[in-house]
């Protein structure tokens, strides 16, 4: 596959001509990378590990083909969806399983969003919903209809304050599990007015954008590796296995090392995890306001088990939510990824996770389906999948204060919490920016 391997390799740069350094080949880097080398600047595209995609990417475990988690997007999420489109123009269908919403928690819940004009979809699914009295649906509507309003809840109530009026069985089964989902914190520490920019996302717009969007191809190869193919095919080079270690910037251009070279550009968008920003902006006395701010940022874990059971076993939906166990979510992969008898359970906010906990989530399974005994289990632990979505939390701009340094990431300014739109969103944004500066 083209995104694991080198594409080609740039050693000497002069400055000055336009050239521009994207340091990390995440989702955020390769769109910033893509929308720079489409706009004809060359781009040298640096990346610490040999597969792009960074948080959301391929993996191999024990030979099997799989991601480092599993991942879902909303039919909101447009820029996303929009540049997977275009880059997978004939296969586009088969990249992306849109679902309608559904949600599905048996025995005790079921949500289904008929195909009405939004957001009396949302309404609709509310009032016809199964598992709730009738009290409890007109709360969740009349609630419902005051998020999707104009006002913003203040920057410091978290999702708990923001639910408390609603009735237990409501937070319980939709509100606190969706801000889970979402946003990869737990309801008494999330950010309020993060989790209303995605409930508006879903349910103030179109009806579409209230839909499940499932990948049927591995991470990387649904956008981080053809957009980096893109950027070679324009002439750009793509550097895998290669961390950025130095960053020296002057107000002419900034000198980036590696382990092997040096090079000067005139622009850069550092588009690292923030975790991995502070190393990086604190090299440069005008950054490190910012590197200390990120360095405060808390983290939340996702864990995923795959586990692997007959082919012929299948779900009777492509996933489904769980409650009373370690894990939130199943995903059928034989019905998205032609992966036939193989479940992925996603468990969010994994911060507490028992040494028992592939047995609990098979527990969990077993309510709902009998797939007879694994074959094999095997299971990935991000602890640092995504910061942690509090109130007040200070998002840096894509601009900094080095006029040839710019930011992309989840991370930085923007509506939603850690997302692959986030991402996205950001590395689209921070090239637009930088383009305009020239
Ligand atoms: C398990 C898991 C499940 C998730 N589920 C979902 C989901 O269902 N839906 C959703 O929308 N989002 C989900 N997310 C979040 C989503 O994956 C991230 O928000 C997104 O991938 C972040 O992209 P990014 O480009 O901003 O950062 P990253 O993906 O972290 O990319 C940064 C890149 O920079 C590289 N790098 C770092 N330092 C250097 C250096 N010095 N030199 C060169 N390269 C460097 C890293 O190797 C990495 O590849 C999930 C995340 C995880 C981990």
């Amino acid at each position: 596959m083209a995104g694991r391997q080198d594409l080609a390799v740039s050693v000497t740069v002069a400055v000055d001509r336009t050239h521009v350094a994207v340091v990390g080949g995440g989702w955020a880097g390769c769109s910033a990378a893509l929308t720079l080398a489409e706009a004809g600047v060359p781009v040298t595209l640096f990346e610490a590990s040999r597969t792009l995609g960074g948080r959301a990417r391929a993996v191999e475990l024990g030979r099997q083909p799989l991601d480092n988690g599993q991942h879902i997007l909303l039919g909101a999420y447009e820029q996303t969806l929009q540049l997977i489109e275009r880059l997978h123009p004939v296969t586009s269908q088969a990249s992306l399983w849109h679902l309608p919403l559904t949600v599905e928690l048996p025995p005790d819940f079921s949500l289904a969003c008929p195909g009405l004009p939004a957001p009396l979809h949302l309404l609709a699914g509310l009032l016809g919903a199964r598992g709730l009295t009738w009290r409890d649906k007109l709360a969740a509507a009349r609630w419902a209809c005051v998020v999707l309003g104009h006002a913003e809840p203040p920057d410091q109530l978290t999702v708990s304050q923001f639910t408390q009026g609603q009735p237990k069985k409501l937070r319980d089964v939709l509100w606190h599990p969706l801000c889970v989902s979402a946003l990869n914190t737990p309801p008494e520490k999330a950010s309020a007015r993060v989790f209303r920019s995605v409930i508006r996302a879903a349910f103030g717009g179109r009806a579409r954008h209230s839909d499940l969007v499932l990948p049927r191809c591995d991470l990387t190869a649904l956008l981080p590796a053809p957009a980096a193919a893109q950027v070679a095919e324009l002439g750009s080079a793509i550097r895998l296995g290669c961390r950025v270690t130095r960053v020296d910037a002057t107000q002419d251009s900034v000198t980036l090392g590696t382990h092997d070279n040096t090079s000067a550009y005139s622009h850069v968008i550092l588009a690292v995890a923030p975790q991995h920003l502070p190393a990086l902006a604190m090299q440069v006395p005008a950054l490190e306001p910012l590197g200390r701010a990120v360095s405060r940022y808390s983290y939340q874990p996702i864990a995923t088990a795959y586990m692997q059971y007959d082919p012929a076993f299948r779900l009777s939906r492509p996933l489904f939510a769980l409650n009373n166990g370690p894990a939130q979510f199943v995903f059928d992969r034989g019905q998205s990824h032609g992966q036939a008898g193989l479940l992925a359970f996603v468990a969010s906010t994994a911060t507490h996770l028992p040494p028992d906990w592939l047995d609990l989530a098979e527990a969990q399974l077993h309510r709902i389906a009998h797939p007879g005994p694994a074959r094999w289990r095997k299971r990935i632990i991000e602890k640092q999948a995504t910061y942690s979505c509090v109130p007040g939390m200070a998002r840096p701009a894509l601009r900094t204060p080095h006029p040839r340094i710019f930011l992309a990431g989840d991370y930085t300014a923007g509506p939603y919490p850690a997302t692959l739109e986030s991402a996205t969103r950001s590395g689209v944004q921070s090239a637009g920016a930088l383009l305009e500066q020239l």
